[in-house]
C-alpha cells in the first residue's frame, strides 16, 4: 500500500505563514476529505503534496521518497491532481483531454492501452457521449467530470483533487462522491480531496482532515471530526449533528435570533 507522510509541513505566500506544523499520514485505501472554512488553506495544502508549491519547512514523502526530489513525470506516475478548474487556451476534445493523462507513460504515440485507460475513465465518469466535443464548450460541471476523468486516466496510487464537485448538482456530487469513495476501495489507492460541503463529507468520507488557523483541528471519522463543537469552533455556526442512515448528518442553524 503505498504511503504518503506528510510532517510538520509550514507554508507561506510570504512573510505569513498560510500552513504550520502540519502533519498526518494516509496510508489506507480510503476517501479522505480535507474540510475548514474558506482561506484556511486547503487548496495551498494540496498543492505543497504534489509539488505545485514548495514547503517553507517540513516534508512530503511518498513511499519514502520526498516528493521535492522527484522528478515530476515520476511523480505524476504515482499522484494525480485535479484542480478545481482548467484555465486552457488551446482547443482540445474531452477525448484528447483525458488522453493527457497518460502523458507521463506516453512513448512516442499513445499505446493501445492508453486509449483503452482512458476510454474506462470517460465511462467511468459517463462521458463518452461529449469525447468529442471541444472543451472550451463545455457546461462547468461536464468539464469538472472531464478533468476528474483525465486524472483517474494516470491511473495514481494517490489521487488528489480540489473541490471536484463544486460545479455539479446534488444528483451528480452524490454519483461522484460515491464514486471517488468505492474507486478509492476497490483500486487500493488513496483519494484525498477538499470538499465544501459538509454533508457531502460527513455521507461519504471515510476520514475528514479539518483544517482550521493554518492547522489541523481534527482529523478522524466522520463522526469524530463532524461534531457541534467543532463545526461551533470552525466555522463559527450552530449546528445539531444527527445520525442518518448511520452516517452523520449536519443541520445549520440560521443566525441572527429567532
Ligand atoms: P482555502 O483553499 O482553504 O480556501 P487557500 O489555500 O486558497 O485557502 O488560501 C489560503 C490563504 O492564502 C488565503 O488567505 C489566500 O488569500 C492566500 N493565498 C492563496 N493563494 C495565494 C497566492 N497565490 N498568493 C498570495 N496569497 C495567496
Amino acid at each position: 500500500m503505498t504511503e504518503l507522510v506528510v510532517t510538520d509541513l509550514t507554508f507561506g505566500y510570504g512573510d505569513d505563514p498560510v500552513l504550520s506544523g502540519v502533519s498526518f499520514t494516509l496510508d489506507r485505501p480510503e476517501l479522505v476529505c480535507v474540510i475548514g472554512p474558506n482561506g484556511v488553506g486547503k487548496t495551498t495544502l494540496v498543492k505543497c503534496l504534489n509539488k505545485l508549491l514548495k514547503p517553507n519547512a517540513g516534508s512530503v514523502t511518498l513511499d519514502g521518497e520526498d516528493v521535492l526530489g522527484m522528478r515530476l513525470m515520476d511523480l505524476a506516475r504515482k499522484m494525480a491532481y485535479v484542480p478545481n478548474r482548467m484555465d486552457q487556451v488551446f482547443r482540445t476534445t474531452v477525448a484528447e483531454t483525458v488522453l493527457m493523462g497518460r502523458f507521463p507513460f506516453a512513448q512516442w504515440a499513445n499505446s493501445d492501452r492508453d486509449l483503452d485507460v482512458a476510454d474506462r475513465a470517460m465511462g467511468a465518469l459517463h462521458i463518452q457521449a461529449i469525447s468529442d466535443r471541444d472543451v472550451s464548450e463545455l457546461s462547468s460541471g461536464q468539464l469538472q467530470k472531464v478533468l476528474i476523468a483525465r486524472g483517474l486516466a494516470q491511473e495514481p496510487r494517490v489521487l488528489i483533487l480540489d473541490e471536484p464537485t463544486s460545479n455539479l448538482d446534488v444528483r451528480h456530487q452524490m454519483e461522484v462522491m460515491g464514486f471517488l469513495r468505492d474507486y478509492a476501495r476497490g483500486n487500493g489507492i488513496i483519494v484525498l480531496m477538499v470538499c465544501h460541503d459538509l454533508n457531502l463529507t460527513a455521507a461519504y468520507a471515510d476520514r475528514v482532515i479539518m483544517v482550521s488557523d493554518g492547522g489541523i483541528y481534527a482529523d478522524g471519522s466522520a463522526w469524530d471530526v463532524m461534531t457541534e463543537s467543532n463545526i461551533r469552533e470552525v466555522y463559527g455556526v450552530d449546528s445539531k449533528v444527527i445520525d442518518a442512515g448511520g452516517r452523520p448528518h449536519v443541520i445549520l442553524f440560521a443566525g441572527g435570533g429567532e
